[in-house]
């Protein structure tokens, strides 16, 4: 770089260190420069170095009036610009020179090539120069062959870029390029569907996933309630609607065979029915787990009875499956048919329409099914208000014990003892049977606060009846299977037993068969700790249930009441007696007694005395009679023989 002065004399230092002095007076760089305008000059053979070429580049120094007072000059080898110009263009086919604005050459490409195309077009190319600097046009060579120029400044005014390509290889080439581009477009959007198929097969499984979630129980594998509500919602916009059923069932004792046989066996069984339910789907027929041993189903079905087949197969596949428990499972239904007009409603709103069913279907024995109908709803609100009132009425005294006398039939047909039944009586209702109220209070602990207020009502009436100093007879009261299961039952009853002072053998609790399902070791335990305590045990209402005769060897009870009206049920009476008489023939022989309960007939009397029972509890004798009544009978004929009455 170096100064020169307005003459032209000029220093220039080397990247050495070395000074070299020339003068610039003549070249057109350094009078543009003192023009004022920043400048590049022509290409130059390097003095200084052979075979080199260089530019000079010149830069104005003004003072502060503007005036020039010298120029800032660089000296630089071509070599870049060299590059740049002969650099391949188009696989070597074209070529590139630098021009001055008047079309004259600055630096040449080193390339051969007939003639000088670009001198012999001098004017058109200026002419394009002076019109703008750019521009391209088509020239035809001294061969013959069509060029295409294009001209582009590289420094406005001063340098313009002068590229030129045969014009055929420019169109191969473009074809090249478009079949290129072509192929780069294909494999682009082969590569974008892909992604698009993987994100939408990954999106689909994480879908599925969420779905599964959201909408699938995991045990059984089959819908939740969720999953149920939005494809039961699609057969409610079906116009067939009508002939389709909403249910709900439930497992009875479902509780029990997680309790004793262990969650797993009780997961097994919510699988077993999962898969026959799951074997049984169709558009028309799909079920889900609502909850716990909960299953809601919708299927279409023009008889009513389609859902005793489908209990029936259901209980089939358990037994099949081989499904621990299965003797004592049993499957209440309740049912509700859809109706036109219901499709306003919500699932839920339906559903609990089958629940309200279920619940009456519970109510009853063994597996079955109940539709619900506005009865059933009366029932449900009801039964609420009942649940709702029960507490009161407790603390305020409303229940009461009936007492139905026992009958010795064996010894003269005396008063063996009594039986204690609770009455509601209400204030506004009147009496309450115990049908009525018992099932609501069974499914809390209500029914174990009202056992404990018979119990001690019980406990008192013999107290004041002992300390009378009569002939000793035996109450009985009811125990539920939740009290039975309370940790605290046995102290809590040999407690108030122990409270009234009542001697041993006198009080009896009565257990029914069905509360004990299937855990006869429990049961004979907590009998074998009662009997310790002075207490009575009885089986009541043997042969209503799963009878099992088994079940007398291992428990060691003291009684055994023989519910009759159950055994009435069969049409044929001789067979009847047989069975009753090898019941009581077997009861007999394990020292257990008997008492037969239902009895309504003389005759039946006499038959049962012939066949060894030894206590009847009945309509024939005796209904149960409120306190003061009972109280007045025992006054009066407690210690006569009792008749029966003709007209039970
Ligand atoms: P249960 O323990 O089997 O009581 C015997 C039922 O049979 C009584 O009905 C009684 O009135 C009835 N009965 C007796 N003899 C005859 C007869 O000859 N013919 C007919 N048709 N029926 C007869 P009740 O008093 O209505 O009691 C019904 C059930 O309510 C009882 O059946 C018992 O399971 C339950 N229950 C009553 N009081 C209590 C209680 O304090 N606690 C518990 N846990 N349950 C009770
Ligand atoms: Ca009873
Ligand atoms: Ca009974």
């Amino acid at each position: 770089m170096g100064y020169a002065d307005v003459r032209g004399d000029a220093a220039l230092v080397d990247l050495d260190g070395s000074v070299y002095e020339t003068n610039l007076r003549g070249m057109d760089f350094f009078r543009q420069a003192l023009e004022g305008e920043m400048s590049i000059s022509n290409t130059f053979q390097d003095t200084q170095k052979e075979g080199a070429y260089i530019n000079y580049y010149g830069a104005p120094i003004k003072n502060r009036e503007g005036r020039v007072k010298g120029v800032l000059c660089a000296v630089h080898s071509s070599v870049i610009l060299r590059e740049i110009i002969d650099a391949p263009l188009l696989k070597g086919a074209g070529y590139s020179n630098i021009l001055d604005k008047e079309g004259r050459y600055i630096l040449k490409t080193i390339k051969t090539y007939p003639g000088d195309i670009l001198e012999e077009n001098r004017v058109r190319i200026t002419e394009s120069i002076a019109s703008g600097g750019t521009g391209d046009f088509i020239l035809t060579d001294r061969t013959g062959t069509k060029q295409m120029l294009v001209i582009m400044p590289l420094i406005e005014g001063q340098w313009y870029l002068a590229s030129m390509v045969p014009l055929d290889i420019l169109k191969a080439n473009y074809i090249e390029t478009a079949i290129g581009i072509m192929a780069i477009i294909v494999v682009a959007c082969g590569l974008f569907i892909w992604l698009m198929t993987l994100q939408r097969i990954s999106a689909a499984r994480n879908r599925k996933m969420l779905m599964d979630l959201a909408y699938k129980d995991s045990v059984t594998g089959l819908r939740n309630f969720d999953g149920f509500k939005l494809d039961a919602g699609k057969i409610m916009k079906r116009s067939d609607r009508s002939s389709y059923i909403l249910w709900y069932g439930d497992i009875k004792n479902f509780k029990f065979i997680n309790d004793v046989l262990g969650y797993k066996e009780g997961d097994r069984l919510l699988k077993s029915l999962g898969t026959y339910f799951k074997m049984a789907e169709t558009d028309d027929c799909i079920t889900c787990r609502s909850a716990a041993d909960n299953f809601v189903g919708i299927v279409k079905c023009q008889r009513d009875d389609f859902l005793e087949r489908g209990i029936q197969s259901a209980l089939e596949h358990l037994e099949r499956t081989g499904t621990e428990g299965r003797t004592f499972i049993e499957i209440p239904v309740g049912a509700y048919r859809l109706r036109p007009g219901d499709e306003g409603q919500s699932i839920d709103v339906l559903v609990n329409y089958a629940n309200m069913a279920h619940t009456i279907a519970k109510e009853k024995a063994g597996s079955g099914y109940v539709f619900y109908d506005d009865g059933i709803r009366r029932r449900i609100i009801e039964d609420t208000a009942l649940e709702a009132a029960a507490q009161t009425a407790l603390r305020n005294g409303e229940f009461q014990a009936y007492m139905q006398p026992k009958i010795n039939i064996q010894k003269g047909n005396l008063l063996n003892g009594a039986e204690v039944l609770a009455r509601w009586v209400t204030p506004d209702k009147g009496m309450i049977p115990p049908d009525r109220f018992i099932p609501i209070f069974e499914k809390s602990d209500l029914i174990v606060q009202l056992d404990r207020y018979m119990l001690e009502k019980a406990c008192r009436w013999l107290a004041d009846y002992l300390n009378k100093g009569r002939r000793p007879i035996n109450l009985a009261v009811n125990v539920s299977q939740v009290g039975l299961l309370k940790p605290d039952f046995i102290e809590y009853y040999s407690g108030i037993k122990e409270k009234y002072r009542i001697p041993h053998g006198v009080l009896e609790l009565e257990f029914t068969e069905s509360m004990l399902a299937g855990d006869t070791d429990m049961f004979a335990d907590v009998v074998m700790k009662l009997k310790k305590r002075g207490f009575i045990c009885s089986m009541d209402d043997f042969g209503s249930g799963y009878s099992s005769l088994n079940l007398l060897k291992n428990l060691p009870i003291d009684v055994l009441k023989l519910d009759i009206l159950f055994f009435q049920k069969s049409r044929d009476i001789n067979r009847e007696r047989i069975v009753t008489r090898n019941f009581i023939q077997m009861a007999r022989e394990l020292h257990i007694k008997t008492i037969a309960e239902g009895v309504e007939q003389a005759d039946g009397v006499e038959f049962l005395r012939d066949a060894g029972c030894d206590v009847v509890q009945g309509y024939v004798f005796s209904r149960p009679l409120p306190e003061e009544e009972f109280n007045r009978l025992v006054e009066e004929a407690g210690d006569k023989p009792f008749a029966c009455r003709e007209e039970a």
